[in-house]
């Protein structure tokens, strides 16, 4: 198979044609080899315009959600940034392109480890990868510039919202179990403006300031 291919395409198709616009992230998702956080037998299914299993109930999202979100959370070169939701480490190697530190936090244990073997093996050294109730962020590394939060959450954690610079930008799927629509919010000082983007379906955020397991 032609993954290069594959991945101009979707590129073209799936984010250019709906209006993503910002070079520097297309280029980005034009770059990171997809279809190798996904395991063997749905490669072929990697540059599709879906969400696919990972494994352990969880799953990878769409090529059009990581980029939108990523547009949204606008990083630059010089940020610091927090991902809740490691999943398969795709998310955070488009940010590790993007961005000079990642920190990204995964409950699943078995999940982090793949994470961070594909990561390393692709020569991702600004990924730093932690296991952990990510809706308690990570207080010794913060404050973030950027925050992005790709499971879905009732609230925005408020941990995490301490845990943002000011200035800083959080990006999140929030709403009800099964439908959230991502919203951004800015810190200012002890102000927080809210922005509404799109509707979207991600699996729930588990932990202290997300969904209690016995809920789901
Ligand atoms: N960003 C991922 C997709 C994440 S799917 C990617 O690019 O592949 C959401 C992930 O969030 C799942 O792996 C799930 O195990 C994890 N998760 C759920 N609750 C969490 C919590 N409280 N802290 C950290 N990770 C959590």
């Amino acid at each position: 198979m032609n993954f290069d291919q594959l991945r101009k395409e979707m590129v073209e198709r799936q984010l250019r044609a709906r209006g993503l616009s910002d070079e520097r992230i297309l280029k980005v998702m034009e770059k990171v080899p997809r279809h190798l956080f996904v395991e063997e037998s749905l490669r072929h299914r990697a540059y599709d315009d879906c969400a696919l299993p990972i494994g352990e109930g969880q799953t990878i999202s769409q090529p059009y959600m990581v980029a939108m979100m990523t547009e949204v959370l606008a990083p630059a070169p010089d940020s610091r940034v927090l991902e809740v939701g490691t999943g398969s480490g795709y998310q955070a190697a488009v940010l590790a392109e993007l961005v000079s530190e990642v920190y990204t936090i995964e409950r699943n244990p078995a999940l982090s480890r793949r994470a961070e073997e594909i990561l390393k093996n692709l020569g991702y050294s600004n990924v730093h990868l932690f296991t952990g109730d990510g809706s308690l962020g990570l207080p010794e590394h913060a404050p973030f510039d950027r925050i992005i939060i790709t499971a879905a959450s009732p609230d925005v954690p408020e941990p995490l919202k301490a845990q943002l610079a000011d200035g800083g930008l959080l990006v999140a799927p929030v709403g009800g179990r099964f439908s959230q629509q991502v919203v951004r919010l800015e810190k200012r000082g002890t102000d927080f403006r809210e922005r509404y983007f799109t509707p979207c379906v991600f699996v729930p955020l588990i932990g202290k300031y997300g969904w209690d397991e016995n809920e789901i």
